[in-house]
């Protein structure tokens, strides 16, 4: 007990400790807390869809249809139509063979890591994969190498290395599609040449990607034409899809040893088919509402020549994940809470998320912002940069 109060008071002295506000209404571009509106820059609801009326819909629908919970497992008797059918969109979505349904996206990486590498295996992921995917290679027991952030030569360079020694053992490239943090996309077409040089299995996290990147959102690996180099994509519902699980999609030779052999797959309680039915409902937006992506690009054009005006330091990124970067812990913090005070939400990445010296404030665009909220923030940016 006194280690774990000890560990807390550390936190709190490093100016590290967390605390969760509580949101009074639903997500979307204005957020309510402690009974005062602030307007939203720090959701992953890229498009607007957490609340769109579409999906409120078809789930309702899906609830008086199939109930509220699915009941068991997908293996026992919890794999409805509606997980069947948004399986076939996303095969079709991604332009893969097969899809599989998983509860959330921790899960789907616990999965896949555990499911393709094992012992005497190795994993070779980039510096800033997800805290998912580096938790799902330490219970695989495989060998972790990290590559620096998007540099494809110390990749090769480790991968060389070890297949060289390890001719007949497996091996993993793991990448985000669209890194979370920084918001930047992996050079996927020279990683994919790489994989397929030295016999690895390339594993793709596009949860930031899906919905975002390429034409109808369809993602990164879609964007840039590697699906036939990309074994396994990795997806989400709960980020610019506005709901609630993930997916992993491929060819049925690995997506059935996945429903065989994937604890993560086979021990735990499908996804409600209400989360499913907002899943297909989104999917269906992304053509009926293509205005939603324009106009979300038209806003991370506009904040990032706002802000480059500013001379504020940001990170080059197509996506909707805007970082400034601001390095010191308490300035971070400190610009975060003035933010807050004048009304705007933002996410303040402190370590560990991010590395010492590399705290910043996550600024994420939604398509639902007008030209002049993100106007308000660039405002706010400028008087706390000469405050
Ligand atoms: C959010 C996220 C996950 C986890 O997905 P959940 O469905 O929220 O569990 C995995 N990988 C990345 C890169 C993410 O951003």
């Amino acid at each position: 007990m006194q280690s774990i109060t000890a560990a807390l008071d550390e936190r709190r002295r490093q100016g590290l400790y967390r605390s969760r506000r509580v949101l009074q209404c639903a997500q979307g571009v204005w957020v309510r807390y402690e009974d005062r509106d602030y307007l939203n820059f720090g959701s992953n609801n890229y498009l607007g869809l957490a609340n769109h009326p579409a999906l409120i819909q078809s789930s309702s629908t899906s609830l008086q249809q199939n109930g509220v919970g699915s009941g068991a497992a997908h293996l026992l008797c919890g794999h409805f139509q509606v997980h069947h059918e948004l399986e076939q969109a996303l095969a079709q979505f991604t332009g893969r063979a097969q899809a599989l349904l998983f509860s959330t996206g921790y899960m789907a990486n616990l999965a896949l890591m555990t499911t393709f590498s094992g012992k005497g295996d190795a994993v070779f992921a980039d510096r800033l994969a997800h805290a998912s995917l580096l938790d799902g290679i330490r219970l695989s027991q495989a060998k972790l190498r990290r590559f620096d952030h998007n540099d494809c030569k110390h990749l090769e360079t480790l991968l060389a290395a070890w297949r060289e020694k390890n001719p007949r053992r497996r091996a993993l490239v793991v990448t985000e599609g669209v890194f979370s943090m920084d918001g930047d996309c992996a050079p996927l077409d020279r990683i994919a040449a790489i994989a397929q040089r030295y016999r690895a299995m390339l594993v793709v996290d596009d949860a930031h990607g899906i919905g975002v990147i390429g034409e109808q959102g369809r993602g990164c690996v879609h964007h840039h034409g590697v699906n036939n180099q990309t074994p396994l994509l990795m997806g989400t519902f709960g980020k610019a899809l506005g709901g609630f699980g993930a997916f992993v999609a491929g060819d049925p030779p690995l997506m059935d040893y996945i429903v065989q052999f994937a604890r993560p797959y086979m021990y735990t309680t499908a996804p409600p088919p209400a989360m499913a039915t907002a899943a297909l409902t989104a999917l269906q937006l992304l053509q009926q509402e293509p205005w939603r992506l324009e106009n979300l690009r038209r806003r991370i054009a506009q904040f990032q020549s706002g802000a480059q005006n500013l001379g504020l330091r940001l990170i080059e990124s197509d996506s909707a994940i805007q970082p400034v970067i601001l390095g010191d812990t308490d300035v971070a913090t400190r610009w975060g809470e003035t933010l807050w005070k004048q009304g705007i939400y933002t996410g303040v990445v402190r370590p560990p998320t991010v590395a010492m010296g590399q705290s910043r404030l996550r600024i994420s665009l939604n398509a639902d912002h007008q030209p002049e909220q993100v106007d308000i923030l660039l405002h706010a940016l400028a008087g706390l940069q000469h405050g």
